[in-house]
């Protein structure tokens, strides 16, 4: 219990957690996800979405609204880890999936080291907190180093990620929840879920903590 309170109080000193609004980064009266009143009006909670091929389920805390765009940047590109916390607090997953261990979204070896850090990394470890069920990032990875997928078009983007990722056999018979950031046309969450399935995974779910809007 006491290494857990530090490992905790050395966590909250590394990812600060302010009172102010994740998004704007304002300080204002907060709701309980910690937005402010101007941005929890402008930005939409979105939840379970069409899945699309290879996924059980998909599910987006949020629409990758306006008020999102500077936080997302923030987190993906500008070292923000903290903001994970205020992201993996918005999830509220669909009662009925069933998995037994979340994997996030891989990337590159090489885009890893460039960054430091993997963004769904972070959510996935905090989603693991919260729900109880370990993270195994090992069982995919990213064997191919795509190029970045903002400004392509989805059926480039679909050819981009065919077989980017590549999965342990131990996910044979387990359930899988992927974890990732963003979504704008799921071909990255299709590639990963392919590459699952190909290993015997019995259900693969994905989350992520905002959708672009033409998922639906
Ligand atoms: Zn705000």
């Amino acid at each position: 219990m006491q290494v857990k309170n530090l490992l905790e109080g050395f966590l909250t000193a590394l990812y600060p957690f302010d009172a102010k609004c994740f998004a704007c980064g304002i300080e204002a009266p907060l709701n309980a996800a910690c937005l402010c009143e101007a941005c929890s009006i402008k930005i939409r909670r979105a939840g379970e979405l069409t899945a699309p091929d290879g996924l059980c389920g998909l599910y987006a805390a949020f629409y990758y609204d306006e008020p999102l765009h500077r936080a997302v940047h923030s987190f993906k590109y500008l070292n923000a880890r903290y903001l994970a916390r205020y992201f993996a607090a918005t999830f509220s997953l669909p009662e009925l999936w069933e998995f037994d261990v979340i994997v996030p979204v891989p990337l590159h070896p090489k885009r890893l080291r460039r960054r430091g850090y993997n963004q769904s990394a972070l959510l996935a470890a905090l989603l693991s907190k919260q729900l109880g069920i370990p993270v195994e990032g090992p069982l995919l990875r990213r064997r191919l180093e795509t190029k970045p997928q903002a400004g392509l078009s989805s059926a480039k983007r679909r050819e981009n990620m065919l077989f980017a990722f590549c999965a342990s056999n131990a996910v044979r018979g387990r359930s899988i929840l992927l974890i990732d950031d963003v979504v704008t046309t799921a071909s990255t969450l299709s590639a990963c879920a392919m590459a699952l399935n190909e290993k015997g995974a019995a259900k693969v779910y994905a989350a992520c903590f905002c959708t672009a809007p033409l998922i639906h």
